[in-house]
């Protein structure tokens, strides 16, 4: 696992391990399959650096399309590898109607019919994403919780050939069941559990405007990043007042800046978010079950789950790390 330009590349094996590590403060209920059409495999095969079409996608969107960011959360590869592009905690730009509940994946190559053919890796990747999606977010493998772009547009995304068609149909029968034979092996195998990545220690939030990433534990250290005011970090380790935020790579930040804070699942089916800890605060909101938090502050078994003022009864969170 590394990071490149922002873009967190992984190897099919690195991917549960970062999913269990990482915060997605919005209910995820759709998974959403793309392909790129452009590029395709012949763009790959000319150029295999997977940042390079990353960061030519990422100026298109932005620059020609004027989005925020890259559209997608995650992009597959031809030879397996696959790169987390656009934070999942934000909405992608995928399938309008459906991105505020969203992840969206782009699969890199043009897979209508006549066109690219998949690769082994490339569909061993497209099976496990999809699998380890569903375990994460507690989702089915179904075609309401893993969807196609063409089921919504008139596009043939993700491709006329994917995995034998784009209908609901040959999803149903070509591609559905190659995903939950996955999805059985993973949450079903110890020896896999083996490979995963530690889950973190808990969470923080920075408190310094600025806060310096540093390559190891010490004010004397090379610099390496910077994370900003009200950033939830990951802590994966702790040495002398230092806290490593990446579950594998040697990066740290003072624990001087750091508060403590707690992370929770919402519960009920849907869960009240009032401007103040108690019932008699108006309801400006609600956050649906399977939701994640984070918890900034506590008062009466109430928690206040955004740097503003949003509460929630504590009642009805299942409260972790
Ligand atoms: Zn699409």
């Amino acid at each position: 696992m590394k990071t490149v330009k922002g873009f967190i590349l992984l190897n099919r094996d690195e991917l549960r391990g970062f999913l269990a590590s990482v915060l997605v403060d919005r209910n995820i209920r759709e998974i959403q399959n793309h392909h790129t059409y452009l590029p395709d495999y012949s763009s790959y095969k000319r150029n295999s650096d997977p940042v390079k079409w990353l960061d030519s996608m990422k100026q298109y969107h932005v620059v020609n399309n004027g989005w925020s960011d890259i559209a997608q959360n995650i992009t597959t590869f031809p030879d397996g590898t696959l790169a987390i592009c656009r934070p999942l905690g934000q909405a992608p730009t995928g399938i309008k109607g459906h991105n505020a509940e969203g992840i969206c994946i782009e699969h890199l190559g043009n897979f209508d019919t006549g066109k690219d053919t998949l690769t082994p890796e490339h569909k061993a990747t497209i099976i496990h994403l999809n699998a380890a999606l569903v375990e994460r977010f507690r989702l089915g493998v179904n075609t309401d919780n893993i969807v196609y772009h063409h089921w919504f547009h008139e596009k043939t995304c993700p491709g006329t050939a994917f995995f034998g068609g784009n209908t609901r149909e040959a999803a149903k029968k070509d591609f559905l069941p190659l995903v939950q034979a996955e999805y059985d092996r993973i949450t079903k195998k110890i020896t896999v559990a083996q490979t995963v990545e530690k889950p973190p220690l808990g969470f923080r939030m920075v408190v310094a405007q600025t806060l310096n990433v540093r390559s190891a534990p010490g004010a004397k250290q090379p610099k390496t990043g910077e994370v900003f005011a009200g950033s939830i970090l990951a802590a994966f380790a702790e040495s002398g007042g230092w806290v490593r935020i990446s579950p594998s790579e040697e990066r740290w930040v003072s624990a001087t800046y750091l508060k403590v804070v707690h992370k929770g699942t919402v519960l009920a089916d849907s869960l009240n978010v009032r401007t103040g800890p108690g019932t008699d605060y108006p309801v400006i909101g609600a956050v649906a079950k399977g939701t994640e938090v984070v918890m900034y502050e506590t008062e009466n078994e109430w928690f206040r789950i955004d740097p503003n003022e949003k509460w929630v009864s504590g009642k009805y969170i299942d409260k972790q790390g």
